[in-house]
């Protein structure tokens, strides 16, 4: 609690809620930190720079991008649930956060209670890549010789409840075979043993993938949507490869502390909503595939609602399948 709001709260009602006041006008007095999930460098702090540094334009103070990675990018969720609910903490995330209540049985929060929500912000295909010098050259012959190779193969992903790790489990489920997965801190660090051929496999989001798909420095199997993207239009998508209905898009959520002011909730949507009208930001997302989510899921209640329904929808899957992180 700023000092201002406590001794005005020593002084009695009247001067508290002029403080309270003025402490919520003066809204953001500093910089505000947006905590990442996972590793620097990799997808989901990719969209939190170019997103931070449009939003702090409006908001008149810098963001701060803070990685607090681990646990399949639970750790960070953890940490957000009990800050301070004052609006300088905030968190970005995907689909982990409606994956996570059913992977982890003894979880540090639940996201449908412990959070305020402030918006959703673009929506990220994933892209099936190989080391370069993997045998197979396209996804027919790579679903034949997972098949053939089996548990040999290495999938690099970010952990249970990252989006390699779903989108790995569902590949290997529409393959029929079993890989050995790898879990690193992100999928920065799973692109870098790809990249060094340490690693055979991994499923990763085109904010991340397209610059080393465009380099060749991959084998590019496909990408995780239904219809063929305009980043990438000549890729085929695992559809079209014989993996029919694979699908796995990811979404990203911007939440606060359950509890923090609503002046302070409206200030960070308006700058949300601000930065999705960005060229700056939203040239540089239709660069990498990522798509801008429509205006009713740019708010509050159009990320709860969203939230609320992926969690419902992924949780019975993975009850299902019976998998569990710990
Ligand atoms: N999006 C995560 C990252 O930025 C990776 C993942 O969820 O698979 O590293």
């Amino acid at each position: 609690m700023p000092a201002a709001v406590l001794a005005a709260a020593l002084s009695g009602p009247l001067a508290l809620h002029g403080a309270i006041a003025q402490a919520e006008t003066a809204y953001p007095a500093h910089a505000i930190t947006l905590v990442v999930p996972f590793a620097a460098g990799g997808p989901t702090d990719v969209v939190a720079r170019a997103l931070g540094a449009s939003m702090s334009k409006t908001l008149g103070q810098s963001i701060v991008v803070e990685n607090r990675t681990g646990a399949g990018g639970t750790l960070a969720p953890a940490f957000v649930a009990r800050a301070q609910p004052d609006g300088y903490t905030l968190l970005i995330h995907h689909n982990g956060m409606a994956t996570a209540p059913a992977l982890y049985r003894k979880l540090q929060y639940d996201p449908l209670k412990d959070f305020s929500y402030i918006g959703q912000v673009a929506d990220v295909p994933m892209t099936v890549l190989a080391r370069r010098d993997l045998p197979p050259d396209d996804l027919p012959g790579f679903i034949k010789y997972a098949r053939e190779q089996g548990n040999k193969l290495n999938l690099a992903n970010a952990g249970p409840g990252a989006v390699s790790q779903l989108c790995g489990m569902l590949l290997q489920e529409a393959i029929g075979t079993q890989f050995t997965t790898i879990p690193y801190a992100g999928t920065a660090p799973a692109m870098s043993a790809l990249l060094g051929q340490q690693v055979d496999v991994l499923c990763d989001q085109t904010t991340q993938t397209i610059p080393q798909i465009k380099a060749r420095h991959v084998k590019f199997y496909g990408v995780t949507t239904l219809e063929r993207i305009k980043a990438l239009p000549d890729a085929p998508t695992l559809q079209e490869g014989g993996l029919k209905g694979f699908e796995v898009k990811v979404w990203h959520g911007i939440y606060a502390p359950k509890g923090t002011p609503q002046a302070a909730i409206d200030k960070v949507n308006a700058a949300l909503r601000t930065a999705l009208k960005d060229p700056a930001f939203t040239q540089r997302m239709a660069e990498l595939g990522a798509e801008i989510v429509p205006p009713e899921k740019q708010t509050p209640q159009g990320l709860q609602t969203w939230l609320q329904s992926e969690t419902d929808k992924w949780g019975a899957m993975i009850r299902k399948a019976g998998v569990y992180a710990d």
